[in-house]
């Protein structure tokens, strides 16, 4: 196939945003993939803020960072992504160059811990503040079980209605496959 996939055109968005030595943010820490590959983008000089309310998600992504080396590039947060400010110190206010939501429930963890509306669009409010000019949100939205057809039908309307003055919002979307495969809203700070 030579459409690039949801997952791999996440990427593709984030190593264009992120460089080595730069702030970038997971907000949904989960197994660790994507804290993993931010922490290779940004390198020992850079840092990558991650963020997860279940502990074994947490602990899950520090012993996939310590295998790899990696810890150092790495500050991982039990708290919600909606306490983005509070925890990345104000002098990287302004300079996060890339951050990644991957929606819905941890895999292979409890599925009725998911994400949800309100704390994701806190954090994106959040983002928009403290990102650099040209810094990149990815967010991959699993629409698949009932409260992320939820969230993402509230998400959609609160990302169509950001100003075009601040920012371009995408949507990169298979449209006619089954089971509501995950897509795409990637936000691009002006
Ligand atoms: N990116 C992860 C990976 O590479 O494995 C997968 C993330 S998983 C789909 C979604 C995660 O979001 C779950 O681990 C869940 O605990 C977490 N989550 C739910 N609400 C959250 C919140 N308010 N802030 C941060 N994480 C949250």
């Amino acid at each position: 196939m030579k459409l690039e996939r949801v997952i791999p055109f996440a990427h593709q968005l984030l190593e264009k945003a992120v460089s080595k030595g730069d702030i970038a943010i997971d907000a949904t820490m989960g197994n660790g993939h994507d804290t993993v590959f931010l922490a290779n983008l940004v390198g020992d000089k850079g840092k990558v803020y991650s963020f997860d309310i279940q502990k074994d998600a947490l602990l899950a992504t520090k012993d996939k960072l310590t295998s790899l080396e990696l810890e150092a590039a790495a500050s991982l947060h039990l708290c919600g992504h909606e306490h983005i400010m509070e925890v990345v110190p104000s002098m990287y206010h302004g300079k996060v160059s890339g951050a990644i939501f991957n929606l819905g429930y941890l895999p292979g963890g409890d599925k009725s811990i998911v994400t949800k509306a309100e704390t994701t669009i806190a954090a994106i409010e959040q983002l928009l503040q403290i990102l650099s000019e040209e810094g990149i949100i990815v967010l991959v939205i699993y629409h698949g079980h009932p409260e992320g057809a939820i969230e993402r039908d509230k998400l959609i309307a609160y990302v169509e209605n950001i100003n075009q003055q601040e920012a371009h919002v995408l949507r990169y979307q298979f449209i006619n496959g089954i089971n509501n495969p995950p897509f795409i809203i990637a936000i691009e700070k002006k």
